[in-house]
């Protein structure tokens, strides 16, 4: 039921007047009117006219314990009432932090025993810059500066994120990416593939990464950084051949090799980070999102020993934020692991609901509009095409995916809609086979509207 204090019409016309939105196109949403979401419990969510939705996207890939989880909330309160505030720049720490330090180093892999606290999944890939660079002139080889990522990769919206990601109209808008930031395509089979086998293809796209060190020069290259699955460039899963022998590359050369966890840390892919999902040993992985389930801003690095052991030998690391190492993030951080840990729900995303959501995506591959579906664990893409025969997309400016999500949010459901026509879905780890039936139930009758929506304006 609503709470609002104000009318629905009375929060748009503020909004309107007052807020600026983060990657909106502020005309259309002030045609449209933004959506007020009001409360949330468990999957679920309701906005300002009481329309229960269902969240497919945990928030924005974040709330991986679900709305309202009673420990998180009593954290928080009590971390407030003890003490809400302390830095950690002059020798001192809360015990929150250190605690939470603990619980990631008993989460993370062998070697990453030590983590440095930022706010966000963007402010710890700009430490993540700044550590790899600042690692290389310790190690004496200041020449190493040059990051590769991916195209459509997406690590942030700072400047390091922004420059870090590969998203050419991100780049467009500010003279990104900065100095020493290079991409490598994606290893996208659907997309790539060129009639090849999955296996061997994993191999061509990992060989990119070779092909880039090359040219750039074995040299100067600092690191290569990257999502274990592309998110928010779609949801892409390599094939099964590509990071061990991006692992094999990177060791050839001893470039630093960043695992960017800040969607699929925390349970999302059925383990407690990507890496051990795909199978390899990062030396730094940053991580934001899941680790506090979103209820309180929360990010960072896990640093492995290599870069440990150089930059604490290395004298003072001159970087940081007032809340590194914030005390009411840290507690809710703390409250959040033991929750999914206790109650066994990273466990249940790779036994249980991971299979079962795959099963329900299959389901949904005989549909008119679905070339096929992609995914691990509770992150997934439904790629709409036009001819499935020949896995034709349609033209970006139809907005057919956009389209889709509004029929679902009309229904009841978040999904959402990214370039290329993919439907995404990752709803929060706490989601029960019976929600996920309803999800699919939903996501069918929006693909079904989304068809004769498609066929009354012929464009099929
Ligand atoms: N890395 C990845 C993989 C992400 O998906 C995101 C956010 N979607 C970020 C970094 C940036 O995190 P934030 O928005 O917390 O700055």
């Amino acid at each position: 039921m609503s709470q609002s204090s104000r009318s629905t019409s009375a929060w748009q016309a503020a909004d309107t007047a007052h807020f600026i939105h983060p990657f909106t196109d502020q005309a259309e949403l002030h045609r449209n009117g933004v959506q007020i979401i009001e409360q949330g419990e468990g999957v679920w969510v309701t906005d300002s006219e009481g329309n229960r939705l269902l969240d497919g996207m945990a928030g924005l890939w974040c709330v991986n314990a679900g709305y309202g989880q009673p420990s998180l909330i009593t954290a928080a309160h009590e971390q407030l009432k003890n003490l809400a505030y302390y830095n950690a720049f002059f020798h001192t720490a809360v015990p929150a932090s250190i605690e939470l330090a603990e619980l990631l180093a008993g989460i993370s892999p062998p070697g990453m025993k030590r983590v440095y606290y930022a706010n966000s999944g963007s402010e710890g890939n700009d430490t993540v810059i700044r550590l790899v660079r600042h690692y290389w002139n310790l190690k004496g080889q200041p020449q190493r500066k040059v990051l590769i990522a991916r195209n459509l990769g997406y690590h942030g919206s700072t400047v390091g994120g922004a420059s870090l990601s590969g998203m050419p109209w991100m780049h467009a808008q500010g003279d990104l990416p900065i100095p020493g930031v290079v991409h490598i395509e994606q290893p996208h089979y659907a997309l790539l593939g060129g009639g090849i086998g999955r296996n061997e293809f994993g191999l061509r796209a990992a060989g990119w990464l070779e092909d880039k060190i090359l040219e750039v020069g074995v040299d100067k290259v600092a690191a290569f950084v990257a999502e274990p699955v592309q998110g928010a460039g779609g949801v892409v899963v390599p094939p099964e051949t590509y990071w061990p022998e991006i692992q094999r590359i990177c060791r050839k050369y001893d470039i630093l090799l960043v695992s960017d966890e800040v969607i699929c840390g925390f349970g999302r892919t059925g383990n407690w980070w990507g890496c051990q999902t795909f199978d390899y040993q990062p030396d730094l992985m940053t991580f934001a999102k899941g680790v506090t389930s979103g209820y309180i801003p929360l990010g960072g690095v896990m640093v492995g020993d290599r870069v440990a052991d150089t930059v604490e030998a290395g004298g003072e690391f001159r970087h940081g934020y007032t809340y590194s190492g914030h005390p009411v993030a840290c507690a809710v951080g703390v409250a959040n692991v033991k929750l999914l840990r206790d109650e066994g729900i990273v466990a249940r995303v790779r036994e249980d609901v991971g299979p079962y959501l795959r099963e329900a995506m299959g389901s949904l591959q005989d549909h008119p509009l679905v070339g096929y579906t992609e995914g691990v664990g509770l992150m997934w893409a439904i790629q709409l095409v036009r001819n499935r025969e020949t896995m034709e997309l349609f033209d970006d400016e139809k907005h057919v995916s956009v389209i889709c999500r509004e029929h679902a949010r009309n229904n009841g459901l978040i999904i959402r809609a990214i370039v290329s026509d993919r439907m995404i879905v990752a709803p929060p780890l706490t989601i029960t086979r019976a929600e996920i039936d309803h999800l699919i139930q939903v996501t069918r009758q929006s693909l079904d509207l989304t068809l004769q929506t498609v066929r009354d304006r012929r464009w099929m």
